[in-house]
């Protein structure tokens, strides 16, 4: 059995591996490099791929470092299934539309500049068409059930914590004579926090990739972060201002709702008028309401029916973007959440662009910021900054929130790894920056004796 790491190898992102068995070829995700121009340059179908002669795509979750090369897949000529629990591949229905509008919109605003410079125009990486041919290829597995995707391989999917849906794929394969079997982590989330169920546990793998997003960082105590987020939000109620939240669609929002209902339940914060300022995050929440049957037994209730308007009376969903504009003229104390989570599009923008220069204002930052995005550049203190081509001079309050990623710290990771490890099971560190890989094999290393193999992008693992 051959395994080919097409992703997602000394980097976090662009997940992708075929799996070679005696008759079949099997990718497990097929996901999009973001972050750099150097990265992104990487988001093609590598030849050696022969996407006609794939047999069955399976995967882990919808979000687009996972999901976001199928429709290339797809237009080059893959002709098979895709695999994934019903909550993944409705996520990634939504995440792939997007992307294809955001590209769209971008290839729009690069091809003006190029016309005025009498450059030839560029082609969107995909468009919506793309992704509705990619849509017509899901086929939804249950969790736990075994499902026969090619002639000589079978997979279950299992709880791995991270999105709605995601999962860890267990993989088995017959090939001359004998029985081959493989763990792919996937993204794996936190144990004991809301929303998601915990990961599922493994025993016994021939060989084990597992992500190590943060290999070697603990998170801070998660009923810390929930507290902390009270005690900010009073603040900020005492101060009369409205709290910016800026969000990630899927995930974040309704574990944002979902606490901020249990806060005004309990009676720590008072109920404030609550502005769900994003159409995506809109129709996630729906989708998490879809599936309640997966998520976390304390959640079902909030999640069921429409149950979230009775916890949350104060919640205001903004569909138009006059609905949106609106928001400027509302008084505060109010919280609006609105995309993107990194400040640099979206709804957010003209909420900045507004209140950024008022001292009542909390910018209260709940996610990763990446590096040059806005959201790290005003938490590092610039000051004044340009957004919608207007200088804005900061007065506003900003504070990172950390402490609520979905992603699994270093002791998560080594709980999941831990029965697989002791059972003898082959560990192929992946989906991480090379320091966090580093650590989680010193991690290894020291804890159990073992010595984990870190591939690089191109490198066929034999198993
Ligand atoms: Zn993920
Ligand atoms: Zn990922």
């Amino acid at each position: 059995m051959l395994v080919t790491l097409h992703g997602a190898a000394n980097e976090v992102t662009g997940s992708c591996y075929l799996v070679e068995t005696g008759n079949a070829r099997v990718l497990v995700d097929c996901g999009l490099f973001q972050g750099s121009k150097h990265l992104e340059k990487l988001n093609f179908i590598p030849a050696s791929l022969l996407p006609s002669k794939i047999h069955a795509v399976v995967l882990t979750h919808g979000h687009l470092d996972h999901c976001g090369r199928l429709p290339l897949l797809v237009k080059s000529g893959y002709r098979g299934n895709i695999y994934g629990t019903q909550g993944t591949l409705d996520i990634a229905r939504l995440i792939l539309a997007d992307a294809a509008k955001i590209q769209a919109d971008d290839a729009d605003r690069e091809n003006r500049k190029r016309a005025r410079a009498g450059q030839k125009p560029i082609k969107p990486l995909f468009t919506l068409a793309d992704a509705e041919q990619v849509f017509k290829r899901f086929s939804p597995l249950s969790y736990n059930e075994w499902a026969d995707i090619a002639s000589d391989t079978k997979i279950q999917l299992v709880e791995a914590g991270h999105i709605l849906g995601s999962s860890s794929v267990i993989m088995v394969a017959d090939q001359n004579g004998g029985r081959r079997r493989l763990v792919f982590s996937g993204d794996l989330g936190q144990w004991n926090v809301p929303i998601n169920r915990d990961p599922a546990l493994m025993d016994r793998s021939d060989a084990v990739f597992m992500e190590c997003t943060y290999g070697g960082r603990v998170h801070p105590a998660y009923d810390d972060t929930i507290k902390e987020l009270s005690r900010l939000i009073i603040d900020a109620i005492a101060r009369k201002g409205k709290i910016l939240v800026p969000t990630f669609a899927v995930g974040r929002t309704q574990q944002l709702l979902f606490h901020l209902s249990e806060m005004i339940a309990k009676g720590e914060i008072p109920a404030i008028p609550i502005y769900l300022d994003s159409p995506m995050a809109t129709a996630a929440t729906q989708i998490y309401s879809n599936h309640t049957d997966v998520l976390d037994p304390e959640v079902r209730e909030f999640f069921s029916d429409d149950n979230i308007r009775r916890f949350l009376p104060t919640l205001k969903i903004c569909t138009t973007a006059l609905e949106s504009q609106a928001l400027n003229d509302v008084e505060a104390p109010c919280i609006i959440m609105a995309g993107a989570g990194m400040c640099d599009a979206g709804r957010i923008v003209h909420h900045l662009r507004h209140n950024l220069s008022l001292a009542s204002t909390l910018l209260l930052i709940v996610g990763y910021q990446a590096k040059e995005s806005l959201g790290r550049r005003l938490l590092d203190g610039a000051n004044p900054v340009k957004i919608m081509g207007q200088t804005i001079f900061v007065r506003a309050k900003i504070v990172s929130v950390d402490g609520f990623s979905a992603h699994a710290d270093k002791n998560d990771l080594l709980r999941w790894i831990e029965p697989l490890v002791r059972h003898k099971s082959r560990v192929i560190l992946t989906h991480g920056e090379s320091h966090q890989l580093s650590e989680m094999r010193h991690e290894l290393q020291e804890k159990f004796g073992l010595s984990a193999q870190i591939p690089s992008i191109g490198d066929v693992i034999e198993i």
